[in-house]
Parts: structure tokens; sequence; C-alpha cells
């Protein structure tokens, strides 16, 4: 099986300290898969390097045949990779379902949006296919300022949802939540896999228990163990690495 995203020997250096050390992961289409690591173990780093904020000082990033290393950020982002960032940042002024719509038609350009005022058929189900998977359903024709921080973070990941993204990056995604906000993010995360690709990172481990999905654990820009939660929570290696952070 070939790997939808291929990162190989990857190393980021920053004044010489380097961020990410000699990184290989690989993802196939259809996982979810959690990174999670201390803070400062390059997470965020990975992300930048794949969506091509960072360049790597060595190493490769192949994603479906293209070397992203040679891409600006833009052209990746077309490939279709998505990202959400730790801070949600919708419209709040507008409603759930036009937050959604505006990320649906910024996909085909100004020109389109002035053109066409009305949604296609196709734009309209991948909106309602968005709000049935981050639960918003409801909540349509609700202004997105008015919504809690965690309706936010979903409506952010539906945003990207409609977007129809092959991979989706999702940076500690259930800061600041509640713990009942906290389950239903995980929820909707395992809802995406299979059609989609997922990777989520976090810093704490208890998220990423109950994902049950493959676990990469970074430390020190580097992969220390890989494999089912279960299996990698009892690695001595992690157990001295959370215990000691
Ligand atoms: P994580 O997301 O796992 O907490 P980061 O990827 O943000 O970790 O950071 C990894 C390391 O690289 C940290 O020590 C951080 O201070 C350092 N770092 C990240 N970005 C920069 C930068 N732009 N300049 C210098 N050092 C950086
Ligand atoms: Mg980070």
């Amino acid at each position: 099986m070939t790997a939808l995203l291929d990162v190989q020997h990857v190393t980021v250096r920053f004044d010489g300290f380097r961020a990410l050390n000699d990184l290989t992961l690989t993802l196939e289409s259809g996982e979810l898969r959690c990174i999670v690591g201390p803070n400062g173990a390059g997470k965020t780093t990975l992300m930048d390097v794949i969506t091509g904020k960072t360049r790597p000082d060595a190493g490769t990033v192949r994603f479906e045949g293209h070397d992203l290393t040679r891409l600006p950020e833009h052209e990746i982002a077309r490939l279709g990779i998505g990202r959400k960032f730790q801070r949600p940042t919708v419209f709040p002024g507008h409603t759930v379902f036009e937050n959604l719509e505006l990320t649906t038609r910024g996909k085909r350009g100004v020109f389109h949006k002035l053109v066409f005022s009305r949604l296609g058929s196709e734009e309209l189900h991948s909106i309602e296919r968005a709000l049935e998977l981050i639960g918003l359903s409801d909540l349509r024709n609700s202004l997105a300022g008015l919504l809690s921080h965690g309706q936010k973070q979903w409506l952010e990941i539906g945003m990207l949802l409609v977007q129809e993204p092959k991979l989706l990056l999702v940076d500690e995604p259930v800061a600041g939540m509640t713990q009942h906000e906290i389950e239903r993010t995980e929820q909707i995360l395992a809802s995406l896999a299979g059609e989609h690709t997922v990777v989520v990172v976090e810093h704490d481990m208890d998220f990423v228990r109950s994902i049950a999905s493959k676990v990469t654990v970074l430390h020190e820009g580097h992969v220390l163990a890989e494999g089912q939660m279960r299996d990698v929570q009892q690695d001595p290696k992690v157990v001295e690495v959370y215990l000691g952070a």
C-alpha cells in the first residue's frame, strides 16, 4: 500500500537547534492518526513543514507523489491539505450556515462568487453533510459569535470539511474545552476517519487514549514510539518522557 503522506528523515533547525530531528512518518489514506508529545516536541513544526510554512533543512515530504518541500503554501492547500489552527477563526457576525457557505465558495474564487449568487446542489450537499458531522444542524441559523468555544471549534472543522480536503490537520482541538465538549470532539474526529485522513496533534495523553487510533509519540523532534495506544502507553521510553515532563 502506498502512503498518502510520506515524511522521510526530516530535520528542521532553528539557529542550530533541531526542532525536528530525522523525523520519519507515513500515513495511509483514511487513517485517523494522533500525534502526541510534550510541549516543544516538534508537533506544530511538523504541521508547518507539511503545509509548507516551514522548509525542512533535510529530508523529503511527499503527498500523493508531490514533493511538498518544493511547493508554496497555497499550492499545498490546493492539493487537498487543510489545517485547523488552535484558535477558532469563524466569522462571528455570520450564521453557522453562512460560515460554511463562505468557505465552500472560497474554493471557487471571488469571480464565481460575484457572478453566481446561488449555491449549487453539490455545495449544498457538502454543507448539509458538514453540519451533520459537526452536530450543528440545529444551530445553522445561529450567529457564530454566539456559539460556545467548543461549538466554534466544531464549526471550524466544518469549514475545513466543506473544502473537501484529503488530509486534515488539527492542532490541539480540545484546548479550553469542557469535558462534555472534549467527548463530543472525540466522536466528531473519529467519525471523520475512513472518508478523510485526519492528523490530530495533542499534548494531552488522556485525550488520545479514548480516541483509540494509531498514535505517534514525538519527543525532541523525533519519533519516540508508534502503535496502538495501549502498547504505546506502556512503552518505558514514553512513560519516562511523560512522567519526567
Ligand atoms: P510543540 O508543538 O510540540 O509544542 P513546536 O513544534 O512548537 O513544539 O516547537 C518545537 C521546538 O522548536 C520548541 O523548542 C520551540 O521553541 C522551537 N521552535 C519552534 N518554532 C521556532 C521558531 N520559529 N524559531 C525558533 N525556535 C522555534
Ligand atoms: Mg504546538
